[in-house]
C-alpha cells in the first residue's frame, strides 16, 4: 500500500512559515504583503477560487484586494485595472483570474502585468526565467508539486519522470521544473499514441489532464511515486458502483465527489507514494501563490 502525501499538512506548514515571515517583514520593514485579484465575469469555479485566495490571504496576514468586472467588460477596462495594480505600492503581487470572456485577449492581458508582480508566473518573462533557471515567479500548481516531493524527501535527480498533460499552467512548467531538478523527463499529451509505453517506466508519474481513470494500475511501475493534479467532479448519475460506495458520504450529502486522473484505489496498491484527490496537490496551489506573493513583497523591500 502506498504512503499518502498529506497536502493538508504540507500546505498548512507552508502557510505557518509564511505567517512568521509576514510578522518579520512588518516588524523590520513595515510592509504587509498585498495580493490583488482581477475577476472578470461570473464563472462559478473562478468565484470559488477567488474566495479561496482571499481566505488564504486572511490566514497568513496579507492584505487582499479583489476587483470584480462584469462579463461584458472591455479589454481596455481590464488593462486599465492592471495598470492600477502595477503602480499600487500596497499590492506586491496580483493576478487576472482565468478564463477570461471571449472579447478579451488573454495574451495581451498577461503581458500587461508587471513581471515583478506576476505571482501566477504566466508572463513570458517569468516563463523565460523558469526556462533559463533564473530567479522569477513559477506557476503555483507545478511549484506545489515539486515542493511536495521535496518536503517528502523524494529524490528527483536521476529519476525517470513522466508528465501527462502539457498545459501552460501545469504540465509544461512542471516538466521544466523536473528537468531543472535533473530528472529525465517525458511529456505526454492528447496526441501521445501509446500513453502506457511512456508511463510504465516512470519512477515519478504526474498527471494533470482532467480525465477520470486515465491512469490505470497496469500503466504504473511497481513502487512509483504518483502525483495526481487532475480534478474531476463526478455527479451521482455519472459514478460507477465502486465510486458510489467509496464516496458514499459525498454523494449522500453533496450529490457529487471530486476525483483525480488516477484510478486511486487500484494504483495505491502498486505505487510507493501517492497523492489523494482531494487533499493532495489542490491544496498546494494557494499555499504556493501566497509564497509567491511573499517573495514579491520581499523583493519590493529588497529583503531577499
Ligand atoms: P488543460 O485542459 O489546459 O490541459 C490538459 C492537458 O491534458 C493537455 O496538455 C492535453 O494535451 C492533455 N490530455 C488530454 N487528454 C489526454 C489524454 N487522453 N492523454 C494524455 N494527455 C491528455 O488543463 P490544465 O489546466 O492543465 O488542468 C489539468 C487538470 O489539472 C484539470 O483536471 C484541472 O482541474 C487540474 N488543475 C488542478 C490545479 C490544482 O490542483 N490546484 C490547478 C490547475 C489545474
Amino acid at each position: 500500500m502506498a504512503k499518502l502525501i498529506n497536502g493538508n499538512k504540507i500546505s498548512g506548514d507552508i502557510k505557518n512559515e509564511i505567517k512568521e515571515e509576514v510578522k518579520e517583514l512588518e516588524r523590520v520593514k513595515g510592509i504587509k504583503p498585498g495580493l490583488g485579484v482581477i475577476l472578470v465575469g461570473e464563472d462559478p469555479a473562478s468565484k470559488v477560487y477567488v474566495a479561496n485566495k482571499q481566505k488564504g490571504c486572511d490566514e497568513v496576514g496579507f492584505l487582499s484586494d479583489t476587483v470584480k468586472l462584469p462579463e461584458t467588460a472591455t479589454e481596455a477596462e481590464v488593462l486599465k485595472q492592471i495598470e492600477i495594480y502595477n503602480s499600487r505600492k500596497d499590492i506586491h503581487g496580483f493576478l487576472v483570474q482565468l478564463p477570461l470572456p471571449r472579447q478579451i485577449d488573454k495574451t495581451k492581458v498577461l503581458e500587461a502585468i508587471s513581471p515583478l508582480k506576476d505571482v501566477d508566473g504566466f508572463h513570458p518573462i517569468n516563463i523565460g526565467k523558469l526556462f533559463a533557471q533564473q530567479d522569477g515567479f513559477v506557476p503555483a500548481t507545478p511549484a506545489g508539486i515539486i515542493e511536495m516531493m521535496k518536503r517528502e524527501k523524494i529524490t528527483i535527480k536521476g529519476k525517470n519522470a513522466t508528465m501527462v498533460g502539457h498545459s501552460e499552467i501545469v504540465g509544461k512548467p512542471c516538466a521544466l521544473l523536473l528537468l531543472n531538478e535533473w530528472a529525465t523527463v517525458t511529456v505526454c499529451h492528447i496526441e501521445t499514441r501509446d500513453l502506457k509505453m511512456h508511463t510504465i517506466n516512470a519512477d515519478i508519474l504526474i498527471s494533470a489532464v482532467g480525465k477520470p481513470y486515465l491512469i490505470k494500475e497496469d500503466m504504473v511501475k511497481d513502487g512509483a511515486v504518483v502525483i495526481d493534479a487532475g480534478i474531476n467532479r463526478i455527479t451521482v448519475d455519472k459514478a460507477n458502483p465502486e465510486l458510489l460506495s467509496w464516496r458514499k458520504s459525498d454523494f449522500d450529502t453533496k450529490g457529487a465527489t471530486l476525483i483525480g486522473d488516477v484510478d486511486f484505489q487500484k494504483v495505491e496498491q502498486k505505487a510507493s507514494v501517492i497523492t489523494p484527490v482531494p487533499g493532495g496537490v489542490g491544496l498546494m496551489t494557494i499555499a504556493m501563490l501566497l509564497k509567491n506573493t511573499l517573495k514579491a513583497a520581499k523583493d519590493f523591500a529588497q529583503l531577499k
